[in-house]
Order: C-alpha cells, then structure tokens, then sequence
C-alpha cells in the first residue's frame, strides 16, 4: 500500500518505519522531527497525503489533528482512509472522521496502548472506531504496527474505549501507591504487600506488572529512577480529556476526577513533571513524612 505518515515523534516514527520494513511505500512529513530510515519525506502534510491510499496521523492532541485533517482531506484521493492514531478528544475524532465522510474518504480513530517500546517492537494494541469496511482494509496496517486491533464500534469509539482505559489506568495507580505508603506507615515489608496484593483481590496492572515500589515484582520504571515510560504529564492529558468526555457525556466520574486532580497537582505544582507516572508512590511517602 501507499501510506502517507503524518507525526513522526516519538511513537509515529518507529510505527512509520515498522510499515516500511513490512514493504510498504511509507511517505512521511513532519514539522519538526526527520523521517526515520526507510520512510520518504514530503514537503507538507498535503503532499504526504497526495498518492496515498491510507494516511496515518500521530499527533499531540485534536486541536492539531483538526488543523491537520484541514490540509490533509482536500488533498487525499477519492476512496482512501484517514486514520488518526494520536490520543485525542471524542468530539475531534468525530470532526475529523464527518469531515473526511463528507469528502468520500474512509476515517478511523484508532488510538493505541502500549508506549514507546509497543511501537518500536510492533506490539501496540489499536481501539478503533469507524465503519466496519475501513477497519478491514487498514488491518493489516495494524497487524504490522501491533498485536491486537479491536473494533471497537462507530466513529469515537476507539478514543472512547482508551480514555476509559487510561481513567482506570490513572485511578488504580494512585490506589497501589497510597497503600504501599500507608503500608510503610503501619510498618508492613513492601516485599510481604506485593506477595499478597498480587495474588489477591486487591491484583491489578499497575500493581502485577508495573509495580511503582522499586526492586519488587517485574522490572517497571521505579527500577530506574521513575524514567517514564509513561509520563505523569501524559497521564494527566488522558485524564483531562477523560473528564471532558464525562463532561459532554453527562458521566458521573468521581474517581476520575479526583485522579485527575492528583495527577494535575503532582505535575503542576510539585515534581511530578517528566517523572513517570508511577513516581506518585515517593510523592505519598514524601508527604506522609
Ligand atoms: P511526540 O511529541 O513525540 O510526537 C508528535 C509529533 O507531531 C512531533 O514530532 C511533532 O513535531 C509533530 N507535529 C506537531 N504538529 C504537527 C503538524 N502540524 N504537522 C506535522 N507534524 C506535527 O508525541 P508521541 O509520544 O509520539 O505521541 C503522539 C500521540 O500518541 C499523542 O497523542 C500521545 O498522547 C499518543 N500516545 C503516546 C504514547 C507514549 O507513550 N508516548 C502512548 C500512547 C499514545
């Protein structure tokens, strides 16, 4: 296939160059980043887009993949599909996916779990929404670039499904990390907690296999100093637009809200910028004292 890539940051360039390597004719563009090996570079986002039967577009939030859409749909051949990869806002999403409807285009969202090392390795996993045609013809796009695509349902669905994940995500990190701290408090080994909360009905993700308490369970990122990984800043875009689809939806989301509170005092007002967000455990320590 022709592919037009669009956002080639930290996870579209090795998303862009993974769809080379499969044999793919991979055009790129950028306004900031070079295009990484095997991936040609366009001039303007348009041009990427030109000959391209899909267009993938990895961008920092709506507001930019809107801008971008506006470039892009006048530019793209009748038939081809847009789908957007980035984590951005529902109402975006379904912009951009009517905007490309209306100009006889194909449209997916399709965020992905998975970080840095999914796209590199060619692990992510893709929540898509669209129609049921678009997300046929683009799977083998995804087979590629992750391990697991799931349509999710009609346009908005995928970004849907990845900030209910991203709200559960952010919520039961915070969880593990108060009661390890309420842990060290009443005295009880972080060792001893692990062995029992994982094999527990306390288990969880954040607590089996991205333990935040360093040198307990599988290597995670408090093993190295709380490096994201998945940054708190990260953390705290996904709760945000979390809350603003609780918002538009009429969503009664207490947890999320409070987690998202959390997640915007830590990275605004204390250290929590360019920690991992799993660096919330010696946050609690620091101020339990
Ligand atoms: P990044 O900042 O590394 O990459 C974004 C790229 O978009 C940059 O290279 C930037 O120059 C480019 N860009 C900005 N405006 C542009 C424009 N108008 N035209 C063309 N290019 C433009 O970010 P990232 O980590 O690659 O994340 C991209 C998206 O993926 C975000 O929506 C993020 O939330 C999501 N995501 C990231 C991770 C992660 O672990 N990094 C995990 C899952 C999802």
């Amino acid at each position: 296939m022709k592919i037009g890539f669009i956002g080639l940051g930290n996870m579209g360039a090795p998303m862009a160059s993974n769809l080379a390597k499969a044999g793919h004719q991979v055009t790129g563009f950028d306004t900031a980043a070079p295009e990484p090996e095997g991936v040609s570079p366009a001039t303007s986002a348009a041009e990427a887009a030109r000959d391209a039967d899909v267009v993938i577009t990895m961008l920092p939030n709506g507001q930019i993949l809107r801008a971008v859409a506006d470039q892009v749909i006048p530019a793209m051949r009748a038939g081809a599909i847009l789908c957007d990869c980035s984590t951005v806002d529902v109402d975006s999403a379904r912009a951009v996916a009517e905007a490309a409807i209306a100009a006889e285009l194909g449209a997916l969202d399709a965020p992905v779990s998975g970080g840095i090392g999914g796209a590199q390795a060619g692990t992510l996993t893709f929540m898509v929404g669209g129609r049921s045609k678009d997300f046929a013809t683009v799977e083998p796009l995804f087979e590629i670039m992750g391990q697991k695509a799931v349509h999710c349902g009609e346009s908005g669905a995928g970004q849907a499904a990845k900030i209910c994940n991203n709200m559960i995500l952010g919520v039961t990190m915070i969880a593990t990390c108060e009661a390890f701290a309420m842990a060290d408090k009443l005295g009880l080994d972080r060792q001893k907690m692990f062995d029992v909360v994982s094999t527990s009905s306390g288990y969880s993700w954040t607590m089996n296999a991205y333990c935040p308490a360093p040198g307990i369970g599988p290597q995670s990122p408090a093993d190295n100093d709380y490096r994201p990984g998945f940054a708190a800043e990260l953390m705290l875009k996904d709760l945000n637009l979390a809350q603003q689809a609780a918002g538009s939806a009429g969503a009664d989301t207490p947890m999320g809200s409070l987690a998202r509170n959390l997640y915007e005092e830590f990275v605004e007002r204390e250290d929590g910028r360019g920690r991992d967000f799993s660096a919330m455990l010696p946050r609690f320590v620091q101020r339990n004292g």
